[in-house]
């Protein structure tokens, strides 16, 4: 018999938190702007995205940058992640989802493929 007194792990403490910004005028989403794109109000709302994406096309980039991807967020801005996945997996147009615990202050939201990827040859 197992004792009751398991415990739990608080995995909401881990739970990434990514915020983007709503116009209040015209309901344009952003993210980390001062000004609306659209109408160039300031009155932006914050709001918390639901973390899931699709990977958009990106032009020109650095080695360093290889594994920044901008993502289409569900609420329909695009912000520049770090793409946790296989290099050959990662392309435009595959849907990735917020990784629980990698969003630090001031640095990229991290995102995982949501699609099951065969790792043959990848390590
Ligand atoms: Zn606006």
């Amino acid at each position: 018999m197992r004792s009751g007194t398991a415990v739990l792990v608080e995995e909401s403490a881990a739970e990434p938190e990514l915020h983007f910004q709503r116009c209040r005028w015209c309901h344009t989403t952003t993210f980390q702007r001062l000004l609306c794109p659209t109408c160039g109000s300031t009155d932006l709302a914050p709001e918390l995205s639901a973390g899931e994406g699709v990977i958009s096309v990106r032009r020109g980039f650095t080695a360093a940058e290889a594994d920044l991807w901008p993502v289409h967020m569900a609420e329909g801005f695009v912000v520049r992640c770090r793409v946790d996945g296989p290099p050959h997996a990662v392309r435009p147009g595959v849907r990735v989802r917020l990784a629980p615990g990698t969003l630090g202050a001031g640095r990229r939201p991290v995102v995982r493929l949501c699609e099951e990827v065969a790792l043959d040859g990848w390590f």
